[in-house]
């Protein structure tokens, strides 16, 4: 019996795509040979590949003047190459801190050059986001930096602020494809896939062809973006059991719906629990209603030992992940897209009982 799956990342994947790796590991397609096996010099990766990313473009909608490819290093890396890249000298960047992950981010970036935070989220312990109609970029940004969901705090930005001509950059590892995105407000969008494309290894980059006009150039060859836009991403050995899957995952994606598939089933899912929360004074979200993640949610309840408790006993009905960040305590279940709805009123009915037998 296969677990309910609520880890934040790596997490769950569909079946389908498991099964189809299991059967297709040790022979692809009948070539005599693995695709992890492969040159990705060669035909057999080529070909995985330019579908991989042409299925991506199409589920997003990704503008011609894009460049899309995938890199190693996680998402972390990003938090450097970003400001290595693109922070000039001389002048700024603008960041939202708002949460964990924005936080790392602006971190990093202030050690590259100067950082300029629109918003902290600090005095409200991560739990809000800013009023995109208030957020005006800084005279002299190079960029405006935000994270879209907050896969620790439960935070998910609801729409994005209007910045012009300064490029908007945002870190979507944990909300891609779970909702439709209108990329050509983005300067760049990228991601690690382990959240809700894939297994970890890869980090996906979808980057407007004109920001590598406004870059440092000089920079080592894996950091510069220019490298890897020229080479399709394959400047290097690119992670290619990672990518093969994540082309399987978007397969899965495109046949459910697609990105509006994909709403449909996180406004479920997510609706399912959060109506708990909201109908009980045993659970509890910290988190500001306009800003809840559909993708990861926290909620705690009246005691520390109950959440324990609560950990425990769903861990023996088969329910894995649900205990929250180290960083934060409480408790998480991330719903993300392969995630099945029945998973989901398995939690619920485990939540109902629950509150029923400790409340
Ligand atoms: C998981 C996560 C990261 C870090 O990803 P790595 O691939 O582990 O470097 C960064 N940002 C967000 C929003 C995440 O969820």
């Amino acid at each position: 019996m296969r677990k309910k799956n609520f880890f934040a990342g790596p997490s769950v994947l569909p079946l389908e795509v498991l099964e189809e790796i299991r059967d297709q590991i040790v022979d692809y397609n009948g070539e005599g040979l693995s695709m992890i096996e492969a040159s990705h010099r060669g035909g057999m990766f080529e070909e995985m590949y330019d579908e991989c990313l042409a299925t991506f473009r199409r589920l997003l909608g990704i503008p011609e003047d894009y460049d899309v490819y995938f890199l190693g290093g996680g998402a972390t890396l990003q938090f450097a190459m970003i400001p290595m890249n693109f922070l000039l000298p001389g002048k700024s960047a603008d960041y939202a801190k708002t949460g964990s992950w924005s936080n790392k981010a602006a971190s990093d970036a202030a050690k590259i050059g100067c950082v300029n935070v629109f918003f902290d989220g600090k005095e409200s312990n991560y739990t809000t986001l800013p009023s995109v109609k208030d957020i005006r970029p800084s005279e002299d940004a190079c960029y405006l930096y935000l994270c879209s969901n907050e896969t620790i705090g439960g935070i998910e930005w609801q729409d994005f602020p209007d910045t012009g001509n300064v490029p908007l950059i945002a870190d979507m590892s944990s909300d891609i494809l779970s909702r439709p995105v209108d990329v050509s407000k983005f300067a760049m969008i990228y991601g690690g896939v382990q959240k809700n494309l894939g297994p970890a290894g890869a980090t996906f980059i979808i980057m407007r062809k004109d920001m590598l006009e406004r870059r440092n150039d000089n920079l080592p060859a894996y950091l510069d973006y220019s490298l890897h836009a020229k080479n399709k991403g394959l400047y290097n050995t690119p992670p290619v059991f990672s990518i093969w899957a994540v082309k399987l995952v978007l397969d899965w994606v495109e046949k459910n719906g697609g990105p509006e598939g994909m709403l449909e089933r996180a406004k479920r899912k997510s609706k399912l629990i959060y109506d708990v929360i909201d109908s009980s004074s045993f659970f509890r979200s910290p988190v500001d209603k306009a800003f809840r993640s559909r993708m990861n949610i926290v909620f705690r309840l009246p005691s520390e030992d109950l959440e324990k408790k609560f950990v425990a006993e769903a861990t023996e009905e088969g329910m894995l992940g649900l205990k929250g960040h180290r960083s934060v305590g409480g408790l998480r279940a991330s719903l993300y897209n392969a995630l099945k709805e029945e998973d989901v009123v398995a939690l619920r009915d485990f939540m109902l009982d629950f509150e029923k037998k400790n409340g």
